[in-house]
């Protein structure tokens, strides 16, 4: 797989792992504050019914026995918790409600009206409730809520003030001397007395589940991340998909590309290096030899009278020749060097690391080579060499040509020989 797509790849799962993380953080969040919100709902829902029973008991109830006690049906000092104690009637109510409850499977709700000093020891406020009842006198706080664990299981606790003592408490909660008679022999002339006007003087604690409904919302967030994890999955697996085909397709047109480059560097014939090609590998080995200042010398080679070839044995049989003699010289190079066809029945060597008299030593012993070779139909061939060294800043068409003329010199000579062309000295 090609190197870009391997990245994009890495960092899809990358994004898609934090996106998938994001997404679960956030659904447990979510399901968190639902059911942190539902049990809300449930709190204040018990907390409304008490307030109803409240104005129930003190607008109707409590005015009905004060009118019977008024017209003499009643005698003065009757006081019964059960009609007119709203706090005695609002924890009654919420006993049957948590009844109720459980017949149905749910979880009781809590339900408390504390306070300091209460007429019933059952809502003797604890120590929390204590502190919470002068920090809301005190005005720094309207209402409390926490989410607290109580029992191994997690609630919503809720605390919200009654309202402050108006003249209306004071009969049965201010001096014992101006209630009911049979208030304090029931309660005695402490428990509940002596509140001061416009005091909160009791709070009501409601602690509401929330392991259920957690459960629920935990079990959605469950739900929506296997959901997330399968969409996220397919996505990216098709994406994968899209990209190792995209991948596939490139590294084909890469492969066609180096082809084709490959094919537009080389001699048909010969499978040598063609003319473009000499020049893309000499330009490169210049610029080398330029940087790293070591020599480099070109030999420009030239089949004696191979026009002779063609015409005793034709054209095809010229081409058999000129394969072969690639063949034998390519054999006779190193590694390093290049070799290619300049035209016609014209090669040259570019020979990196060799000073002229080492070129002129390989040149020889190609010439040597090709002169012991014997061809098809028993053709026999020698060639020319010219032979140049490369100087510093020199262009590739300058070397050639010197290579060339020393070519010409060697044709000039008789041929089957090698000639050099010093140039300017290196420096
Ligand atoms: P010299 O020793 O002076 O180089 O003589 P020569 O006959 O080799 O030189 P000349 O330039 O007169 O002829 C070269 C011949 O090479 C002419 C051409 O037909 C032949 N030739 C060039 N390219 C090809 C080719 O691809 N295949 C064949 N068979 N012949 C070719
Ligand atoms: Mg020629
Ligand atoms: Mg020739």
């Amino acid at each position: 797989m090609l190197p870009r797509y391997r990245n994009i790849l890495v960092a899809l799962l990358g994004l898609f792992v934090l996106a998938f993380v994001g997404l679960v953080v956030l659904f447990h969040e979510r399901a968190d504050s639902y059911a942190v919100g539902e049990a809300r709902k449930q709190a204040l829902n018990t907390l409304l019914v008490h307030r109803a029973t409240h104005a129930y008991v003190t607008k109707t109830q409590r005015p009905e026995i004060y009118r019977l006690q008024g017209e003499g049906k009643l005698y003065p000092d009757y006081f019964s918790p059960q009609v007119m104690s709203f706090t005695f009637i609002s924890r009654s109510i919420k006993d049957l409600l948590n009844e109720e409850r459980q017949k149905n499977a749910m979880e009781p709700i809590y339900f408390k009206l504390a306070s300091a000093n209460p007429r019933n020891p059952l809502n003797q406020a604890d120590p929390r409730e204590v502190d919470l009842l002068r920090r809301m006198n005190a005005n720094e706080i309207k209402e409390y809520e926490e989410v607290v664990e109580v029992a191994g299981q997690k609630w919503l606790y809720l605390a919200v003030p009654i309202d402050r003592a108006t003249p209306g408490c004071m009969k049965c909660h201010g001096e014992p001397a101006n209630a009911p008679a049979e208030l304090v022999a029931m309660y005695g002339d402490k428990a509940g007395f002596h509140e001061r006007l416009n005091e909160i003087r009791a709070l009501i604690s409601i602690r509401a589940p929330l392991a259920g409904i957690k459960q629920a919302g935990d079990q959605m967030a469950h739900t929506l991340t296997l959901v997330t994890l399968v969409t996220l999955s397919s996505i990216y697996l098709v994406l994968a998909f899209l990209i190792r085909q995209i991948d596939g397709q490139q590294r084909r047109i890469q492969q066609h590309n180096d082809e084709l480059a490959q094919l537009s560097m080389t001699d048909m014939l010969t499978g040598a290096l063609n003319r473009y090609g000499l020049k893309q590998r000499s330009d490169e080995i210049m610029s080398r030899a330029d940087r790293f200042h070591h020599p480099v010398s070109l030999l420009m080679l030239d089949l004696d009278n191979f026009k002779r070839i063609n015409d005793q044995l034709g054209h095809p049989a010229g081409d058999a020749v000129l394969k072969c003699f690639s063949e034998i010289v390519h054999a006779n190079l190193r590694g390093s060097d290049i070799f290619g066809r300049w035209g016609g029945e014209e090669f040259l060597v570019i020979a990196p690391h060799l000073n002229l008299g080492e070129a002129m030593k390989m040149a020889e012993k190609l010439r040597e080579a090709i002169a012991e070779a014997e061809f098809d139909n028993g053709i026999h061939l020698t060639v020319s060499i010219g032979v140049s060294e490369y100087f510093l800043g020199e262009t590739a068409a300058a070397l050639i040509d010197r290579a060339d003329r020393a070519l010409y010199a060697a044709k000039a000579a008789g041929r089957n020989r090698v000639v050099s062309e010093a140039g300017k000295p290196r420096g």
